[in-house]
């Protein structure tokens, strides 16, 4: 579904937007279970039943399978334990046994997306097999048909539980619809193809199959631990956010609000413990199943929805939120491209007086001279015993290196070059060309060895708040004017972003002593690959003014 088409949808019953979509429901009615009496098939005979423990149970006793252990062994996710159903279906209808499930590898194609049986009321009734307890509405039919006419207050604490549940399990159907659709379009696509493929076709699909692999590659890298540890322990990142929500609980207090990229949920439990009314944690990483369970286990689990899946595909059971709150910069700010999700999630989600958190960015960019850094890395490859290896060189001056550059390695002053308003920054804005620099040298050098990116993060409490922030305005001196604010520049506490380095090439461009006073002007480009739009490409043309020396070179984060 392209993002107009999904507007127009919405705009014209903005009381449901959001809650249910309509033509997607009928194009699964045929499946969908609704009041009907459920029928679950056994996984390995003919036999059906009323529900999805009795079947287990059987299956348990007659073939001493037992699903829910396999699940809980290999740790399954949702969308998993749908491929080891159709995985074990489709095995049984070819004739083979299965005893037991020896790695997950056997079922973790794609394909096993697919349902193999019509109507598998299995499918739907996962959600049960995995979370809850054994038939948890039967406790509430209980309750009922024993003649209690006023729900109490348990019983209507697990009402809600059960329709937060109902929530969770649509939004997970959502998303392995969305799965199944996927696998499905690229079979019809490779099919329609045929062998005749012609070469653009073969060289269109072989670009989507590198974007979609991007992608999973993308996701899967947020479903570690490590990379969660590391952002948690950055106490300049995560001490930001939460000073902000918590200095400004009066904001967030009964609001709803969305956590784009939710990962951990640690944002989203700060909102929560701040007063919102309701937070929906999105991600489209494995951690969200870690991410509900930490929601679960800190009671917050009637404040915050998690939600599996990318911002743009899932529905959220709201229309329109009051906050949106994401930590989504990447690498000199825009590598991984993240800003896009977000500012697709505040165009169709954020109230029209919405706030942003954070809510404006500032990107800088300094000269940088570390001969010690040159002579190691670089003049080192010039003779290694004896021997020339020069072809070492090549990615040290075509990658965009990210370490911690000491503040004495910053000859010059610093210029703001971009600076984004997260309320009205676009898309397309976020390629830019040409963007003008002129910084001045504070001491003199031998020789201009690069130049050095990084970015300052800004918390405003109201987009009326941004008149006082001038387009250099400095993190740090905004902190001490009691703002939250964080920088990412040498001359903060180190964060996990560190900084970019773009080591100029000498061998091309020279090298050149420059004097305390003279400036180096020229412009920046930012790039989003072709192949894959999360990899940015930096240019930077530059020229020492009054002089011949300059240099134009691009540098790349892949
Ligand atoms: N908010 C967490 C995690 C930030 S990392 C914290 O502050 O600690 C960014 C997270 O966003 C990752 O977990 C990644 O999987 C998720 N993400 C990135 N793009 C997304 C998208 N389009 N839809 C859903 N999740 C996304």
């Amino acid at each position: 579904m392209t993002r107009s088409d999904d507007e127009s949808d919405s705009s014209s019953n903005p009381e449901i937007e959001g809650l249910v979509d309509l033509e997607e429901d009928r194009r699964w009615e045929d499946i969908e279970p609704d009041d009907e009496l459920v029928c679950v098939t056994s996984l390995f005979d003919e036999a059906r039943f009323p529900d999805v423990h009795s079947m287990l149970q059987y299956c348990k006793e007659k073939y001493e399978f037992d699903l829910v252990q396999i699940g809980k062994n290999f740790d399954l996710g949702y969308l998993e334990f749908v491929k080891l159903v159709n995985y074990i279906r489709n095995e049984v209808k070819k004739g083979n046994k299965i005893f037991s499930i020896p790695s997950k590898r056997v079922f973790e194609d794609d394909q096993y997306l697919l349902p193999i049986l019509a109507d598998d009321a299995l499918l739907f009734s996962l959600d049960e097999v995995t979370s809850t307890p054994a038939n948890p509405s039967q406790d509430i039919i209980d309750n009922e048909t024993e003649g209690r006419g006023l729900l109490e207050d348990s019983t209507c604490e697990r009402l809600t539980e059960l329709h937060n549940e109902l929530d969770r399990v649509k939004q997970q159907f959502g998303a392995y619809r969305e799965a199944v659709d996927k696998t499905l379009e690229c079979r019809w696509s490779n099919q329609d193809s045929g062998p005749g493929l012609s070469e653009g076709n073969a060289q269109q699909l072989e670009t989507a199959d590198r974007l979609v692999k991007d992608e999973s590659h993308y996701f899967t890298s947020y479903s570690y631990n490590e990379i969660h540890e590391t952002m948690l322990k950055d106490t300049v990142r995560t001490d930001a956010y939460r000073d902000f929500i918590y200095d400004n609980k009066n904001l967030f207090k009964g609001k709803i609000v969305l956590d784009v990229g939710c990962g951990t949920g640690i944002l989203s439990m700060f909102c929560a413990k701040a007063g919102a009314a309701r937070v929906i944690a999105v991600d489209n990483s494995d951690i969200i199943d870690k991410a509900r369970e930490i929601v679960f286990d800190n009671g917050l689990g009637d404040i915050i929805t998690c939600l599996r899946g990318k911002i743009e595909e899932v529905s959220l059971p709201v229309p329109r939120v009051d906050i949106i709150v994401s930590e989504w910069m990447g690498y000199c700010l825009l590598y991984e491209a993240m800003l896009d999700s977000v500012l697709w999630a505040r165009d169709r989600y954020l109230k029209p007086e919405g706030l942003m958190v954070p809510s404006h960015i500032t990107l800088f960019v300094a000269p940088f001279a570390d001969p010690d850094y040159i002579t190691d890395h670089v003049a080192f490859w010039r003779s290694v015993y004896g021997f020339k290896m020069d072809s070492m060189l090549a990615q040290i001056h075509d990658d965009v290196l990210i370490r911690d550059v000491k503040l004495e390695h910053i000859p010059g002053s610093a210029h703001s070059f971009f600076a984004l308003d997260l309320y009205s920054i676009t898309t397309d804005r976020l390629s830019f060309t040409a963007i003008p620099f002129t910084v001045e040298l504070e001491e003199s050098i031998d020789s201009l060895d690069g130049f050095v990116i990084w970015f300052d993060t800004f918390f405003l409490p109201s987009r009326e708040a941004v008149q006082s922030l001038e387009s250099d305005t400095r993190a740090q001196k905004w902190a001490k004017s009691g703002g939250i604010a964080f920088t990412t520049g040498p001359a903060g506490q180190p964060t996990h972003w560190r900084q970019g380095v773009l080591l100029i090439d000498h061998g091309k461009a020279g090298s050149q002593q420059l004097e305390k006073g003279q400036t180096i002007e020229g412009t920046i480009d930012y790039k989003k690959r072709e192949e894959n739009q999360r990899a940015l490409d930096i240019k930077l043309d530059w020229k020492v003014k009054g002089c011949s020396y300059g240099g134009t070179q691009t540098w790349c984060m892949r």
